[in-house]
């Protein structure tokens, strides 16, 4: 990564921290404070989700999100949808106005057409360094792997408001140079996406298969509540332990119920940025 490239998801990072703090701030709920966030990253060319998704084998941009709230359990998701410029605000709806918790495809776009989303060409969601991504898969560079190049950039935030209510969303494009409709776990409630005002709120990100098969954001917000595990300790077993038995790359950011934040990951680095009420901001890379 240059420093330039570096600069811009620092800052993107800072702006959707700003706008989902903002709302926190403001007594906002949790739910609209993940919200914000991940909309401000869907918007930003850097991050794989909305705008500067990744692409798949045959050069199209399918996208997958979910969001999930805390205290009443409620989720929406929608996965494999082309012509949605923020997919969790579909998410969104999908929990908050149907009788359902995921929708595919074309069915989740009649969803959308019928609560008046807006929709963009093809072209709205090209970026050419992701194009770049895809064809060096094509052209089978063994140089990186198609994980190491896919997944940087899936977008996800948690948050606690001042209600105590916890929430988490994720979004994506996925990996590069995914094919046959392939979804990850990004949409799915459990994998990808988790909260529960009893335990705690978490988003990952990284190999989704394996992340399916681990049921990673379950599993944390589990181990806390039968396991009686602190946050941190949970995340660990789970990001540190069980994910790599199983060759699984990648990482979280979580939050409990007391406002304790982990991120945590078994990478090189991930992407992450925390506040707390009454602190600075904070946005890193790399270990620290
Ligand atoms: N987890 C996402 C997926 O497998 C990719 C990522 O996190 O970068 O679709």
């Amino acid at each position: 990564m240059t420093a330039e490239q570096e600069a811009l998801y620092r800052a993107g990072l800072a702006s959707a921290l700003a706008a989902g703090f903002a709302v926190l701030e403001g007594g906002g709920t949790s739910l609209d404070a993940v919200t914000a966030a991940v909309v401000h990253l869907e918007d930003n060319p850097s991050f794989n989700a909305g705008h500067g998704a990744v692409f798949t084998l045959d050069g199209h941009n399918e996208l997958d999100a979910s969001i999930m709230q805390g205290r009443t359990l409620q989720a929406g998701a929608v996965c494999g949808v082309t012509r949605i410029k923020n997919p969790v605000l579909l998410a969104r709806d999908v929990m908050e106005h149907s009788d359902f918790v995921l929708l595919s495809g074309v069915g989740a776009e009649d969803f959308a057409a019928t609560r008046g989303f807006e929709f963009m060409p093809q072209s709205y969601f090209y970026t050419a360094a992701r194009w770049r991504q895809l064809e060096r898969i094509r052209s089978g560079d063994t140089g990186l792997s198609a994980l190491t190049i896919a997944h940087v950039g899936t977008v996800g935030a948690v948050a606690l408001d001042q209600q105590g209510d916890l929430a988490a969303a994720t979004s994506t494009g996925g990996m590069t140079g995914k094919r046959y409709r392939r979804i990850g776990d990004s949409p799915l409630i459990g994998a990808g996406t988790y909260a529960d005002n009893r335990s705690c709120a978490v988003s990952a990100t990284g190999h989704g298969e394996v992340f399916i098969r681990a049921a990673v954001a379950h599993d944390i917000g589990a181990r806390m509540r039968y396991g009686q595990r602190a946050l941190a300790d949970a995340v660990r077993e789970v990001v540190l332990e069980e994910l790599p038995a199983m060759r699984g790359e990648g990482g979280v950011i979580a939050i409990d119920a007391r406002g304790e934040v982990v991120m945590e990951f078994n990478a090189e680095g991930m992407f992450r940025a925390s506040r707390i009420a009454g602190g600075e901001p904070a946005v890193h890379i790399y270990r620290d």
